[in-house]
């Protein structure tokens, strides 16, 4: 049952939704933003390429704070 998932190019624009729903914690965290008008492209700083430029568009990015919901980093359930 892994059919479903299709990797983005490589690149972790968005956040993987956990399989199982909880109630998600929202955390000010660092990302970088897009700064083309047209186009919505960010990442997590943790993602962020050493370039700094969009995985969208190929424009510059700038950092800023989003409250986003918190992203576990390990599976530690059970
Ligand atoms: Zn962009």
């Amino acid at each position: 049952m892994n059919s479903c998932y299709k990797p983005l190019g490589g690149n972790a624009v968005y956040a993987k939704k956990p399989p199982i729903e909880f109630e998600p914690i929202i955390e000010s965290t660092d990302i970088y933003s897009c700064i083309g008008d047209s186009c919505n492209g960010w990442m997590r700083k943790e993602f962020v390429s050493d370039t700094l430029t969009c995985p969208l568009c190929g424009s510059g990015m700038t950092e800023e704070v989003r409250d986003l919901p918190q992203m576990k980093k390990s599976y530690n359930f059970y």
